[in-house]
């Protein structure tokens, strides 16, 4: 299966593509992790990334295209994955397309978790993230335990652009660059849209029930 999980900033998608990780054993392909991780790494990418990300920008087509191209060329990606944050305009949306052409493969479905703005900001800032295992957490609707990650013992931060001005620039792409696809994947016949306003279980139980009527 070749999953794309669309939504605002926010609104669920890392968490959702865990579960589907677990239950469906294909992998999540985070943009954002990926750029994430280069940061850490203090790579030309990462450094690219930075400056974007800290603003709440999107991050140049021709940068994230590449780093996806070179991704699910991997082997791992085979019997299917999970997109997660890409594609995030258009362009990226054509590119992709173009990729899994190459590989003779198609986009099975476009899941979107839709959650109203109002809702969007609360969740990013008390957005919680385990440095150990990358599990998320938030401070309200999905604590850990304790001051520690619940499965690792790994210590949880918070993203650095997960405040509120950065977190006004990332929804305002997200309207003007992101929103757009909703209607290209309409047109695709692939598109799917789920309440992203309940809570974690009950969207992961909508996600895999759309899922049983989705064809390979
Ligand atoms: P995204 O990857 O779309 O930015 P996340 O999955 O990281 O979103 O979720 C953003 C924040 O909201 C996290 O702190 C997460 O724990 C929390 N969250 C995710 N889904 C829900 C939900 N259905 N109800 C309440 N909070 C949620
Ligand atoms: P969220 O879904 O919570 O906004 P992500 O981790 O997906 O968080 O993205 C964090 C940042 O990484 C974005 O604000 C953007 O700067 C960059 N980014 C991630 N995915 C893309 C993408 N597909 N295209 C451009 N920039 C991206
Ligand atoms: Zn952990």
């Amino acid at each position: 299966m070749q999953l794309i999980l669309m939504g605002a900033p926010g609104a669920g998608k890392g968490t959702q593509a865990a579960k589907l990780v677990e239950r469906y054993k294909i992998p999540q392909i985070s943009t954002g992790d990926m750029f994430r991780a280069a940061v850490k790494e203090g790579t030309e990418l990462g450094k690219a990334a930075k400056a974007c990300m800290d603003e709440g920008k999107l991050v140049p087509d021709e940068v994230t295209i590449g780093i996806v191209r070179e991704r699910l060329a991997k082997d791992d990606c085979k019997n299917g994955f999970i997109l997660d944050g890409f594609p995030r305009t258009v362009e990226q949306a054509d590119a992709l397309a173009e990729i899994l052409d190459e590989h003779g493969k198609k986009i099975s479905c476009v899941l979107n978790i839709n959650v109203p703005s109002e809702y969007l900001i609360e969740r990013a800032v008390g957005r919680r993230i385990c440095k150990k295992c990358g599990a998320t957490y938030h401070i309200k609707f999905n604590p850990a335990k304790g001051e520690v990650c619940d499965t690792c013992g790994g210590e949880l931060y918070q993203r650095a652009d997960d405040n509120e001005t950065t977190m006004k620039n990332r929804l305002a792409a997200y309207e003007a660059s992101t929103r757009p696809l909703i209607d290209y994947y309409k047109s695709a016949g692939v598109y799917k849209e789920i309440d992203g306003t309940q809570s974690i279980e009950k969207v992961t139980e909508d996600l895999v029930n759309v899922l049983l009527s989705v064809k390979e």
